[in-house]
């Protein structure tokens, strides 16, 4: 947050919000919007933002990264069973399609550039379970230049249409997950704790988090809804 908010890596930052999520048993990780002061024009999101393999010449270390950390799948027929695979399609819509340049989608979210061979682009082979597969631009998942300082999944994507602000906005309230447990001690006993109860479903390392107050919510500038009574009317 501060590379975002005081480095202002994106430019001037407006306003933000995050959220840290568990995801069931899985590692901690960060839900972020922030809102940049300048309006960013499609054709200056790929300053920000790259679907693509870097140039390996150029850069190895950033194409090693985007290769481990940002490579979606596989999924689709080589691995059909994938957790994102609904009926036959990957959920994620991966492999995307091929794109010469950046351009504005309908529904707030812009199509990156993602080229094919022909238009320069890069794919590599890599091994799995064996076999050879083939990785190109289409398989790629959105990232920024967080990526390099961090070693980690950073997906980043730009919205501009209240409709996804307002998608992106659930999400990131979502909360945690519901169960329903029961305590019981042997069979036929009766005792006070046989009953139902209703409680969180946290992970271990959620519970940590907890318990050493680390920050689980921020957002700025922080909206209060204020009650407002008529006079004498409290
Ligand atoms: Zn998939």
């Amino acid at each position: 947050m501060n590379l975002i908010t005081k480095a202002k890596i994106f430019g001037e930052v407006k306003c933000h919000m995050y959220t840290i999520e568990w995801q069931k048993r899985g590692l901690p990780h960060a839900h972020i919007l922030i809102w940049i002061k300048d309006s960013l024009h499609v054709h200056r999101v790929d300053d920000f933002i790259s679907a693509e393999i870097p140039n390996p010449q150029e850069d190895p270390d950033l194409f090693s990264i985007v290769m481990k950390q940002m490579v979606h799948g596989p999924c689709g027929s080589v691995k059909p069973h994938s957790p994102c695979m609904k009926d036959g399609i990957c959920t994620k819509r991966y492999p995307r399609h091929f794109l010469k340049e950046t351009q504005t989608g309908q529904d707030g979210y812009p199509l990156y550039r993602r080229r094919s061979s022909q238009d320069g682009g890069f794919s590599v082979n890599i091994n799995f379970r064996g076999s050879e597969v083939s990785v190109d631009n289409t398989w790629i998942a959105p990232y920024c230049p967080l990526l390099k300082i961090f070693n980690a999944h950073i997906n980043v994507e730009y919205c501009n249409s209240l409709k996804s602000i307002k998608y992106v906005c659930k999400y990131v309230n979502k909360g945690s997950d519901m169960a329903v447990f029961q305590l019981t001690s042997g069979e036929n006993d009766l005792n006070e704790i046989h009953q139902y109860q209703m409680g969180r479903y946290i992970s271990s390392n959620e519970a940590v988090w907890r318990i050493l107050n680390f920050p689980i919510h921020e957002r700025h500038p922080t909206v209060i809804h204020l009650s407002v009574y008529l006079e004498n009317g409290q």
